[in-house]
């Protein structure tokens, strides 16, 4: 079953005068607990889907239904309500609040959009953490932490409040290339674990290889989209 869905969706950047075409007429469908990548070099439009398909942005024209809700009509309001109930977000900076440790900065969705009672939050919390392998770190800060610890961290804090759908925008830009297939692994696995749809963009083709599904972007414009035969298998077990 389709968990996204973008009918021809366009988007336009207004600068000053000058209108910016950012995508041009995307038509796909992301099944859920589908593993995908958005590729292509800087500029292909990446981050504006993701950031449509997120509910951070409008389209300009055309229609997006995500897990059966049409997102491109809601208001900011609605829209803050939905990304808190159904969607996770791991970013290429990391973005971990420098001040908690690791167990606090997984712990904070949960405090703040699902007011989740304390015990129940840190069942929850630990679980993610064991899940990611950052239990024993848990008291650390981030800046106690590798690159790829802090990103694990992240894949923990997106998928505390058991989102269907997470997002990551080049979310292995700031790591070594080792390090960046194992976050992509780990990402892959918590997919295998908790049924998460994962969408990541990256520019790296080692990191491509690892999606199920890819979508390739240039100037705006899907050029090819693949999927891995072998994967396909997996998913339909
Ligand atoms: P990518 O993430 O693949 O590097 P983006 O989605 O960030 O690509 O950008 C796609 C296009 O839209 C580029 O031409 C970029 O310059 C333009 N763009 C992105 N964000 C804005 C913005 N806020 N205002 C104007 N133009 C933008
Ligand atoms: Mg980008």
């Amino acid at each position: 079953m389709a968990l996204v869905e973008i009918d021809n969706i366009s988007k336009n950047y207004q600068m000053g005068e000058v209108q910016v075409p950012a995508l041009k007429q995307i038509t796909l469908s992301i099944d859920e607990a589908a593993f995908v990548s958005f590729v292509g070099p800087s500029g292909s439009g990446k981050t504006t889907i993701l950031n449509l398909i997120g509910c951070l942005d409008k389209p300009t024209e055309g229609k997006i239904v995500v897990d059966g809700k049409q997102v491109n009509t809601l208001d900011r309001k609605q829209s803050a309500v939905f990304r808190g109930s159904v969607l996770g977000y791991i970013f290429q900076a990391f973005n971990l609040f420098p001040v908690l440790t690791a167990y606090e900065n997984v712990e904070y969705p949960l405090v703040m959009i699902k007011n989740e009672l304390a015990l129940k939050r840190k069942e929850q919390v630990l679980e993610v953490l064991e899940a990611v392998g950052m239990i024993e770190q848990k008291d650390k800060r981030p800046d106690q932490l590798s690159g790829g610890q802090k990103q694990r961290v992240a894949v923990a804090r997106a998928l505390v409040t058991r989102p269907k759908l997470v997002l990551a925008d080049e979310p292995t830009a700031n790591l070594d290339r080792k390090t960046a297939i194992n976050v992509i692994r780990l990402m892959h696995d918590m997919r295998d674990k908790f049924n998460t749809t994962f969408i990541f963009s990256t520019h790296d083709a080692g990191i491509m290889a690892e999606a199920e599904v890819i979508h390739t972007l240039e100037d705006g414009r899907i050029i090819q989209s693949k999927q891995y035969p072998s994967s396909v298998q997996e998913g339909e077990k």
